[in-house]
């Protein structure tokens, strides 16, 4: 069975809406989906019904933005109630805090003679609601300030960059606390993406699984082969479920398209055991 568990809408930083993700998964063979947009749920309810349209399996995602040791963290939710008002109500708290942080980057890139950042990224967020990195780094590429989404982050907008404003997101414990009073599976996504130590990183994981998170991303777009090894035995060392997707976005965009990710290794059990 092909699976996806991770992509993007308009909704937050991806470029199709979701009916169209949707399509697009479906016509990549895809049997069973989530959309995992940053931090909001708003467009499930048109992504379900796309997808059960086409007849394809519909599992309803987050993609949660957290700070843990002074780095970002993102944990997918998958299979939550997208109802339920804790979890609404804490994504609301953190789209809040994107607002004033895009006004801020927009003035340390106008410092570096960037100037128009903020209303630039805002004519590419589809949803002002949640204002994004990737947003300003579609307008800089497109104003020619650099040559693709790549070059953006390296130079101006990745940690520790000089335009990045750095963020204080939601905590480790209260996001998968809401998915999984929410009835969903917490799942680390990307954990290759993650700039920590070995210590940190077992740290990372012992806490996790104490709070109740019970999965971890072993194939995604952000991954090498060579880390898809590397937490395939991650997962058996912790007792982890295994979860797969290609993070799409774009189709001019990023490594992987929909549905275009090579299986797990068949030891693993896969996340969607709690619920398929
Ligand atoms: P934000 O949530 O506003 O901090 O933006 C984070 C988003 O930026 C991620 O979800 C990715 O879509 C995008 N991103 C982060 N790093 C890179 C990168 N090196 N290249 C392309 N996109 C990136
Ligand atoms: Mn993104
Ligand atoms: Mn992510
Ligand atoms: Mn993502």
């Amino acid at each position: 069975m092909k699976v996806d568990l991770h992509c993007h809408s308009i909704v937050s930083d991806g470029v199709l809406a979701p009916a169209q993700v949707a399509a697009r998964a479906h016509a990549n063979g895809v049997q069973m989906w989530a959309l995992t947009d940053h931090d909001e749920l708003g467009g499930l309810a048109e992504a379900r019904a796309a997808a059960e349209g086409l007849g394809m399996r519909f599992v309803t995602g987050v993609e949660i933005s957290v700070t843990w040791a002074g780095h970002t963290v993102h944990i997918l939710g998958l299979n939550l109630d997208e109802r339920n008002q804790a979890i609404l109500q804490g994504l609301a708290d953190i789209r809040i805090g994107r607002e004033t942080r895009a006004r801020q980057m927009a003035g340390r890139l106008e410092a570096l003679g960037i100037p128009g950042g903020y209303e630039g990224a805002l004519a590419y967020a589809a949803n002002p609601a949640l204002i994004s990195r990737t947003h300003f780094a579609r307008f800089m590429v497109a104003q020619g300030y650099c040559k693709n989404m790549q070059q953006v982050f390296d130079k101006y907008l990745g940690d520790g960059c000089p335009g990045n404003v750095p963020m204080q997101w939601s905590t480790l414990e209260q996001a998968v606390l809401w998915i999984t009073d929410a009835g969903g599976v917490a799942v680390i996504a990307h954990p290759g993406r993650y700039d920590y130590t070995p210590t940190q990183f077992g740290a990372l994981f012992d806490q996790f699984k104490d709070l109740g998170g019970t999965g971890i991303e072993v194939v995604t777009g952000s991954h090498s082969p060579a880390q898809y090894a590397e937490y395939a035995q991650v997962a058996r060392h912790y007792g982890f479920l295994a979860s797969c997707g290609s993070d799409f976005h774009s189709p001019q965009e990023g490594k992987l398209d929909l549905g275009a990710i090579p299986p797990l290794p068949s030891d693993l059990t896969p996340v969607w055991r709690h619920w398929a």
